[in-house]
C-alpha cells in the first residue's frame, strides 16, 4: 500500500476518534503519523489508541508513526469567588501569589517564576490573548496591571506571556510523568511544547535519549531568537501556529511560518505546519478555500506534514478531514510548478559522505527519470538526507529497525519498509528491486537509484550509489 504524495498527513487522536475502527479510517484515509496530545485524555486513554495503531501496523505491515504531544509549561490563573468577573477596558487588575479565590480586583497566579520575570510595560495575555494586560508595577508578590483589551475572565484561564523567557523548566512535572509513560509505550516521536531557548531541547534530550524523535514546537517569540540552534539540537520541529498566533499579531504568523519552515528545510529537520489548517470541518463536512489553500500553500513551501488538530480529535467529520487533506496534497504533487518550487529550493549538500551521495542520488534519480529511489538506513540518517534533498521520484526505504522505520513516517517523501541487514552488493540490488516491485513504486523495465553505506549494517558509513534495472 503506498500513498500517492511526498508530504505527510499528522492526525491528533481523541474523543471523535478513539476507537480502532475510525483510526483504521483515518489510516486508510491517509494519516501517516498519529499525534497523542497529553494535554486531553488519560494514561489509559492513550495506552488503548497505542494498540490500536500498532494493530493497524500489524494487519497492513505499513510502520506509522506515533508523535506524544507533551503540555508543556501552560501558564493559568487560579479560580474566582463567584464565577467569570468582567474586566473593563481601563480597569486595574493584580495577579498575585494570594491563594485566594479571586474577584474583579485581582486573581491568584500560581507560577512564582513569572513575578521576577516580567517588568512595567510588558504583556500579559490572558484566554488565547482575548484578554491583554499591561504590566504596570511588579513586586516580589504582585503583579499590577492595566486592561488594555477588556472581557470575561473565568477560573484556570491561560496566561501567555510574550515579551520574556519565562524562568520555567521546559517539562512540567506532569509532562515528567507522560513522557516516563509515553516511553514506556514506546511512541516513536516526542513533542516539546513552548520551547524557549537550546537548552529546553538538551534538557528533554538527557531524558529521552534516542528512544524517540524529539519535535520542537515552535509557538514562543523568545525560540525564534535561537531558531536555528533551537532546529540543530531538534530532530524535528512544529509551527504551532495555535499559540504562536496568541503570542504574536496574527499577522505575522504566515512570515514566521515561511521562515521556520526555510530553517528547517536548510537543516534537513522534517518540519510539520500545524492548527487551523482545517478548522472549519470541525462542524462542516466541506473546508472554506481558504483552508484548502492554506494547506496547499504549506504544502509548496516545503512542509514534510501538514497537521489536524481538533478537525480529528474532537470534531465532526475526522475522516473526512484526513481524506479532504490527502486530496489537497495530492492535488498540489500532481501540479508541476511544486516540482518547479522543490527544485528552486534545494539545499546545498553539507561536505559529508552522506550528503554528496544522496545530492549525486538526486542528479543520477532526475536525469535516467528512476522511477523510485531506495536509501538503506539504519539510524533514518541517510534516508532524512535523502529527502533533504527532494528528489523527483519516492524514497523508498529500507531498514532492519522498526523503529526507525516508524520515525521515518513524518518525512517528505519516505516509503518506509523493514527488512534484515544485507550482506552483498549484489543482495542490496536483489533486495531493492524486490521492493520496489512489491510495494507497487516501479514496473520491470524501469530503473531505480540505489544509496546504501559499504560496510553493510554500520551507521554512517553511507558511501555507494547504484543504478538498477527492475526484473
Ligand atoms: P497545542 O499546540 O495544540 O498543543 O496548543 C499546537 C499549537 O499551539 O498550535
Ligand atoms: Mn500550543
Amino acid at each position: 500500500m503506498r500513498r500517492l504524495r511526498n508530504a505527510k498527513i499528522v492526525a491528533t487522536l481523541g474523543p471523535a476518534s478513539g476507537d480502532a475502527a475510525t483510526i483504521a479510517a483515518l489510516f486508510e484515509a491517509g494519516a501517516d503519523v498519529f499525534r497523542f496530545n497529553f494535554s486531553h485524555g488519560s494514561h489509559e486513554d492513550h495506552r488503548a489508541r497505542y494498540g490500536m495503531v500498532r494493530e493497524i501496523e500489524r494487519q497492513t505491515g505499513r510502520p506509522i508513526a506515533i508523535l506524544a504531544d507533551l503540555q508543556g509549561p501552560k501558564l493559568r490563573v487560579g479560580r474566582f469567588a463567584s464565577g467569570p468577573v468582567m474586566l473593563e477596558e481601563g480597569a486595574l487588575f493584580t495577579l498575585d501569589m494570594v491563594d485566594q479565590p479571586g474577584d474583579a480586583g485581582r486573581v491568584f497566579l500560581p507560577h512564582p517564576e513569572l513575578f521576577g520575570a516580567v517588568s512595567a510595560g510588558h504583556t500579559l495575555l490572558i484566554d488565547d490573548g482575548k484578554l491583554r494586560l499591561r504590566v504596570e508595577q511588579v513586586d516580589a508578590e504582585r503583579i499590577r496591571t492595566r486592561v488594555v483589551a477588556g472581557g470575561m475572565i473565568s477560573e484556570r484561564k491561560g496566561v501567555n506571556v510574550p515579551d520574556v523567557i519565562v524562568p520555567i523548566p521546559a517539562l512540567t512535572e506532569k509532562d515528567r510523568r507522560d513522557l516516563a509513560f509515553a516511553l514506556s509505550l514506546g511512541v516513536d516521536w516526542v513533542a516539546l511544547s513552548f520551547v524557549q531557548q537550546v537548552s529546553d531541547v538538551l534538557e528533554a534530550r538527557e531524558l529521552i535519549g534516542n528512544r524517540a524523535g524529539i519535535m520542537s514546537k515552535i509557538e514562543k517569540p523568545a525560540a525564534l531568537n535561537q531558531l536555528e540552534g533551537i532546529i540543530r539540537a531538534s530532530d524535528a520541529v512544529m509551527v504551532a501556529r495555535g499559540d504562536l498566533g496568541v503570542e504574536f499579531p496574527a499577522e505575522r504568523v504566515p512570515p514566521v511560518q515561511k521562515r521556520i519552515l526555510s530553517m528547517s528545510r536548510k537543516h534537513g529537520k522534517p518540519v510539520v505546519v500545524a492548527t487551523q489548517m482545517l478548522e472549519s470541518m470541525v462542524s462542516a463536512p466541506t473546508p472554506t478555500r481558504a483552508e484548502t489553500s492554506d494547506v496547499a500553500g504549506a504544502v509548496y513551501d516545503g512542509a514534510d506534514a501538514v497537521m489536524l488538530s481538533a478537525e480529528s480529535a474532537s470534531g465532526k467529520y475526522p475522516v473526512q478531514a484526513v481524506a479532504m487533506m490527502n486530496r489537497i496534497i495530492e492535488e498540489v504533487d500532481r501540479d508541476p510548478l511544486y516540482r518547479t518550487l522543490m527544485d528552486a529550493q534545494q539545499q546545498p549538500p553539507l561536505p559529508t559522505h552522506a550528503d554528496a551521495i544522496c545530492s549525486a542520488l538526486r542528479d543520477v534519480t532526475r536525469i535516467i527519470r528512476a522511477t523510485a529511489t531506495v536509501s538503506y538506513t539504519t539510524s533514518g540518517h541517510t534516508s532524512l538526507r535523502a529527502a533533504r534533498e527532494r528528489p523527483d521520484a519516492p524514497i523508498l526505504s529500507i531498514t532492519p529497525n522498526v523503529h526507525t522505520a516508524r520515525r521515518l513516517a513524518l518525512a517528505w517523501g519516505v516509503h518506509s519498509t523493514v527488512s534484515p541487514d544485507v550482506g552483498s552488493v549484489e543482495e542490496m540490488v536483489e533486495v531493492a528491486i524486490a521492493a520496489t516491485l512489491r510495494e507497487g513504486f516501479g514496473r520491470v523495465g524501469e530503473n531505480i537509484t540505489i544509496s546504501a553505506g559499504v560496510p553493510f549494517g554500520e551507521s554512517g558509513s553511507t558511501n555507494l550509489l547504484q543504478i538498477a534495472a527492475l526484473r
